[in-house]
């Protein structure tokens, strides 16, 4: 580590737009400023795409797709696996550039370059078993082929939170796929985008399959690109109110949709947990990522024999945590991303509180320069307090209780979102008969952490359609093919 600089991590980065295998300046000349959001000063500038180099993104894509659908899996799964070793070398570099736009701690960094290098390695794994079938007509007197083909050129948007691995978990099987694509980081981390796309050139991706745009301009550059019809699907990872807008904007063209959207996870623990083991998942549930995920554990039940002691083991915890820059040793609490978060966060805190809530620990913002705000922990949180019902995303543990199962699972389904629940019991019984109740997409049985690149991600409700990893993962990048056969 000692060779890396901050400086010299931030200068190592291309800043241009990626079209078409090459290093591009906006149009328009313009760029935008990448910020420290532990000091709120500017890192760089990066390159701001307008509508016209979007389109010019899309021509590449475009133009690129017939030769890239015909490349042989193999080769297309090499590519991912010579990425998937590039990103595990450069790991210590890439984890602090991530650190320096995002906040998040080096360590938790160094963790998400690895989660997503591991999507480079099974999509590389997966690219050689897309599968077909053969069958006899129920009639006998005709067969049918199955064969499965790259979807098209795709869009894929992600959000700032891991700025790398939803990148990888949408670039994997698109690439495996055969499909060519345009992604589009968010404003507040280009830098990791920018980053990969240049491993995924040196890995030997071939012009055209990967473009990215940085832009200021989300809405205004992917409408277009969304209408124009030439792309056949978006992939979104991000909130459910923008994914909503553009399931409206894709219905133009019918474009295949994967959306990875907004959660609002409850966290039960029953009073036959393994208390030990609740603490240390609840502590993961809400704190990975400085509370900045999806999967973030965002209600608290708890049995009430059990609540206060919970409550007191969770906000020992919590006050013993280190807050700072996440390039400092030991820091588990890093900024949140910008100013609105934390007005976000600190007003979620003060209406829960105003409707009778109780602060154990925390519940504060931090003077000073970067956007910090205090690990915290709430009791008492009332049904009607808004973070019941939105999600925090932030560093804030709201905890109730309840007494019978029914109320616990009629409460933790009492939301439009539906991505994970986590559930702490030692009864095997109550185990499975309360996962089949959750409504969720995925849930986390006696443990904090649900995401792994072998596994199907993904949300019900309004958290999302589709799945991302896992075996189903690469066909929301296919199509299927069915050819009737005569004999
Ligand atoms: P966001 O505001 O919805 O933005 C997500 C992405 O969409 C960014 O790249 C953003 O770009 C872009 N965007 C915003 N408006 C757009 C528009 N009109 N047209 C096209 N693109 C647009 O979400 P975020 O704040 O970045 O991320 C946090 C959200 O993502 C949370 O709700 C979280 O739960 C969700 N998330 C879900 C998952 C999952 O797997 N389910 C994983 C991670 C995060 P700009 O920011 O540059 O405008």
């Amino acid at each position: 580590m000692s060779s890396i600089s901050e400086t010299g991590v931030v200068a190592a980065v291309d800043k241009e737009l990626f079209i078409g295998g090459k290093w591009v300046s906006a149009s328009s000349g313009k760029t935008f400023p990448v910020l420290d959001p532990s000091t709120g000063e500017a890192l760089c500038e990066v390159a701001d795409a307008s509508p016209a180099d979007g389109v010019s993104a899309l021509d590449a894509a475009v133009a690129a797709q017939a030769d890239w659908a015909n490349v042989a899996p193999r080769e297309r799964g090499e590519i991912l696996r010579r990425a998937y070793e590039l990103l595990i070398k450069r790991a210590d570099e890439l984890a602090l550039l991530m650190t320096l736009e995002m906040g998040k701690p080096l360590a938790e960094s160094k963790g998400e370059i690895t989660y997503a290098a591991e999507f480079f390695r099974w999509f590389a794994e997966e690219a050689v078993r897309i599968d077909g079938g053969f069958a006899v007509a129920p009639n006998g007197a005709g067969r049918f082929l199955v064969t499965k083909q790259p979807v098209g050129p795709c869009l894929l948007i992600t959000p700032w939170n891991f700025p790398m691995a939803m990148g990888t978990r949408k670039i994997g099987p698109a690439v495996a796929a055969g499909c060519t694509m345009i992604i589009k980081p968010a404003a507040q981390t280009p830098l990791s985008m920018l980053a990969l796309a240049a491993i995924l050139a040196e890995a030997g991706l071939p012009e055209g399959v990967l473009n990215v745009l940085t832009t200021s301009d989300s809405g205004g550059v992917m409408e277009p690109l969304i209408r124009d019809g030439r792309a056949r699907k978006l992939s979104f990872t991000g909130s459910t109110g923008v994914g909503r807008k553009l399931l409206e904007q894709c219905a133009d063209k019918v474009l295949r949709t994967s959306m990875e959207l907004g959660g609002n996870a409850p966290f039960l623990v029953f009073e036959d947990a393994d208390l030990d083991a609740a603490i240390d998942g609840a502590m993961t549930a809400k704190m990975r990522n400085i509370g900045e995920a999806c999967t973030a554990a965002n209600r608290f039940y708890v049995q009430r024999g059990i609540v206060e002691e919970f409550s007191r083991r969770l906000t020992e915890r919590m006050e013993a945590l280190p807050m700072g820059r996440g390039t400092e040793e030991g820091v588990v609490v890093g900024p949140l991303i910008d100013k609105a978060a934390v007005e976000k966060v600190s007003g979620l805190v003060s209406d829960a509180t105003g409707r009778g809530a109780r602060v154990l620990t925390g519940g504060s913002t931090v003077d000073g320069p970067g956007n910090f705000y205090q690990a915290t922990v709430l009791t008492d949180v009332p049904k009607d307090a808004r973070l019941a019902s939105e999600e925090i995303f932030g560093p804030v543990a709201p905890i109730t209780p309840f007494d019978s199962e029914d109320e616990a699972i009629a409460a933790a389904n009492d939301t439009e979102f539906g991505l994970v629940s986590y559930v702490y019991t030692s009864d095997l019984k109550r185990a499975l008969r309360v996962s089949e109740r959750l409504e969720a997409g995925m849930i986390g049985l006696n443990q904090g952490l649900v995401s792994n690149p072998a596994a199907p991600f993904g949300g019900i409700k309004q958290s999302g359609l589709g799945r991302e990893g896992g075996t189903v993962g690469i066909d929301e990048f296919l199509e299927t093919k069915y050819i009737a056969v005569a004999l």
